[in-house]
């Protein structure tokens, strides 16, 4: 009788494979990710920053390569954590994150994703940020957060000028210093914000956080804060920016994480937040004990002064929620066009073909409209036309391409059918992260009634938006009713804010469309129309219209590896 712990004289097909392993697709790596987007591409050439081609083809080398790649898993895999206290007992607020996230960090740093507009802010300058951004967000999202609160600082910083000399270089330097030490011993610094507290995000002028003065108290003074922040992203930055009562009501802060004697600032981190997505970035609560802060700008004008910031914040969620969008499209173009199912490649059956392409249109529409505004932002100091388009089309785009995302994520993520769903995919990553964009920063309301407040109080937006759309005037019927229609909405106040999201989509939908008309080639314009503005749209990707050019417009999209 034969052992039972010897196999020598078992039969062979005991130790066959059980099975060949075809039919499956491969990793989307080791592609240049800038190089294989031809609307990007056009984009940054289009909108003024041809000058940065070089250096965008090989930041898409670098951000498309598959050890890249890993770091952003790598960067959610291993999620920051908090220590309070070191084992004496004394408080040290530390977030220890893994080397991924630093990697990130640093690459973002370095290449000035942070900062290129204010260090160089020569013609097309936000546009190559943008482009920069939107390729680095494909490999990791989380990390952008602290890069955009860094780049997004400065124009609040530059309203109280004595602050922005001593923080501005530091802010702007490229050099990522990750080390918890004063700002004295550093050459570059990051920059977070703190307004949401637990009684009001979206209304912070329902901040309770105190601001005592400790001199004189005004603008660039010195102030002690009392009170808690419910939501501070990225609390291992170097400094705040943040909200608090002072005798003439809510103003803005600067506030370190240090004192300028060396000792710890008590901006004390209670514990960071469970959070569904955004993993690799940590959010905490936190309680300001008496921490010093130096006032940012007028007395009372909080609010005012912070909107400089939360502007730029916003674009930097069109660009993100774009980005996410294209990573998802990517990776289900990819897997499609390895994949085989009753006989053919997913690519080529008919109904995924337009679901792959109604994405496509999608994601191209959001890019496009994201970089259209960075030209706005690289123009608005000369021309009028260019800061109200800022003013209204931020707000616009910011609800309409984030509130988008979610839909377009899950959608891709059904492209690769149960392996998508897998923790091992990039999908359930680009899934828990497609809504965040759309609830910080203003959520979705917040939005569109920011949208009507620009209307009401600046008149003349209104008319920037029209005379944007007016150089496609008779290109398309669809855009020509939905026009029309739009501009009979805005003149009618009654129930406005009721309607406020209806008319936002639909401002939004016209920009897009009339962008994609001026730019992009006759069948993604085309399909885009038919497919968005006839009136008759459908609740979910991939129903296209009879005539979409879907084989033209998935050619366009598909990023090919090697
Ligand atoms: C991952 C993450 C990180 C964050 N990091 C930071 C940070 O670093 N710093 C910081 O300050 N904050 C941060 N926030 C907070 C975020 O900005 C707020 O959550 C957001 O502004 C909404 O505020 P709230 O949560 O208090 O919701 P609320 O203000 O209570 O809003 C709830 C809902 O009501 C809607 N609403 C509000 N007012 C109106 C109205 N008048 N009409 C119709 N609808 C309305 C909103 O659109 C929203 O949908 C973070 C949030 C998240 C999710």
């Amino acid at each position: 009788m034969t052992a039972l712990n010897d196999t020598r004289a078992l039969p062979s097909r005991y130790l066959a494979e059980t099975h060949e392993v075809v039919n499956v697709s491969c990793e989307l790596a080791d592609y240049n990710m800038y190089a294989q987007d031809t609307a990007l591409r056009e984009a940054v050439q289009r909108e003024g920053a041809a000058w940065a081609n070089a250096d965008l083809q090989r930041f898409g080398q670098l951000t498309g390569a598959a050890e890249y790649l890993e770091q952003g898993a790598l960067a959610n895999k291993h999620l920051p954590e908090l220590e309070t206290h070191d084992r004496f007992g004394n408080r040290i607020d530390l977030v220890k994150f893994h080397p991924a996230y630093h990697r990130l960090m640093d690459t973002a740093i370095t290449h000035g994703l942070h900062s290129s507009p204010w260090t160089d802010p020569r013609p097309g300058a936000h546009v190559a940020r943008a482009a920069g951004n939107y390729l680095h967000t494909q490999a990791e999202a989380g990390h952008g957060c602290p890069i955009t609160m860094t780049f997004a600082a400065i124009p609040t910083l530059r309203l109280q000028p004595d602050l922005a000399a001593q923080w501005a270089p530091k802010i702007t330097a490229r050099v990522y210093d990750p080390r918890n030490v004063p700002v004295a011993q550093k050459v570059g610094v990051t920059i977070g914000m703190a307004m949401t507290e637990k009684q009001g995000g979206s209304d912070v002028r329902a901040n309770t956080t105190q601001a005592y003065p400790v001199g004189q108290g005004g603008p660039g003074q010195m102030y002690e804060l009392v009170g808690h922040k419910y939501f501070v992203s990225a609390p291992m930055c170097d400094a705040f920016l943040v909200l608090a009562q002072t005798a003439k009501g809510l103003s803005c802060f600067l506030l370190p994480r240090w004192r300028p004697d060396g000792s710890k600032n008590p901006m004390q981190v209670l514990r960071l937040k469970k959070k569904m997505g955004n993993a690799s970035n940590a959010s905490s609560e936190t309680e300001l004990r008496g921490a010093l802060a130096w006032m940012v700008g007028e007395e009372g004008r909080g609010v005012r002064n912070i909107i400089e910031m939360v502007a730029m914040t916003r674009f930097d969620c069109m660009v993100g929620s774009s980005a996410g969008m294209r990573m998802a499209l990517s990776q289900a173009l990819h897997h499609c066009a390895h994949r085989s199912a009753f006989g053919k490649r997913l690519v080529e059956q008919p109904l995924m073909q337009n679901v792959l392409a109604d994405l496509a249109l999608e994601s191209e529409a959001a890019m496009v409209l994201s970089l259209r505004m960075a030209r706005a932002l690289d123009e608005r100091a000369d021309s009028r036309h260019e800061d109200l388009l800022v003013r209204l089309m931020t707000a616009v785009g910011k609800y309409w391409i984030c509130k988008r995302t979610p839909q377009h994520a899950y959608e891709a993520m059904e492209c690769i059918g149960g392996s998508g769903v897998m923790e091992d995919s990039m999908f359930p990553r680009l899934f828990r992260e497609s809504p965040v964009n759309a609830i910080w920063e203003g959520s979705g309301n917040v939005q569109c009634l920011d949208v009507l407040r620009a209307m009401a109080k600046e008149p003349e937006v209104v008319q920037a938006f029209f005379d944007e759309l007016r150089p496609t005037q008779g290109q398309n019927p669809h855009l020509d009713a939905q026009v029309r229609a739009l501009a009979q909405e805005i003149k009618e106040p009654a129930g406005m804010e009721y309607r406020a999201r209806h008319v936002v989509e639909r401002m939004a939908l016209a920009m897009q469309a009339s962008l994609l008309l001026r730019v992009a080639p006759d069948f993604v314009a085309d399909a885009f129309c038919a497919s968005r503005l006839d009136g008759q749209g459908s609740f979910h990707y991939g129903a296209l219209p009879r005539g979409a050019q879907v084989q033209a417009i998935i050619e366009r999209a598909t990023p090919r590896v090697g």
